[in-house]
């Protein structure tokens, strides 16, 4: 073992006052907020676990590492939530003036689909502007 992941091999947390890893060496379980928040998870409020040091560029790194087994699922939208920005999208896709709900979103400049704005003479006096 290279003489510096030796220095931050602290499993009792004699050194560093926190179970300490070297790089790549955490144990199974543990895991950063930021590997947590790759698999949909949170801290959720639980003390710090442990924690892997190592160096870049001259500079100790640390980053703290969570028990996975404390975590918690981070909050998902519910159905209710998707369902009301669901409704939301269309409704930001529904022309007020022919109600036809269009594949994109009805422009604010027109305030109707783009059709409508065409037959309004709307488009193209836009557009030769
Ligand atoms: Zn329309």
């Amino acid at each position: 073992m290279p003489r510096y992941r030796a220095r931050y091999l602290d499993p009792e947390g004699e050194r560093y006052g926190l179970p300490t890893y070297p790089w790549r060496s955490a144990p199974v379980g543990l895991y950063t907020r930021r590997q947590l928040r790759a698999m949909d998870m949170a801290p959720g409020g639980q003390p710090v676990a442990a924690q892997v040091m190592w160096r870049r560029r001259g500079d100790e790194v640390v980053a703290y590492l969570y028990d996975l087994s404390q975590a918690r699922r981070k909050r998902t939208a519910t159905p209710a939530v998707l369902a009301a920005i669901g409704k939301a999208l269309t409704a930001r896709r529904t022309c007020s003036t022919c109600c036809e709900v269009r594949p994109y979103f009805i422009p604010r400049r027109f305030g109707e689909c783009l059709d409508c704005a065409e037959d309004a003479g709307r488009l193209a006096r836009t557009e030769a502007a």
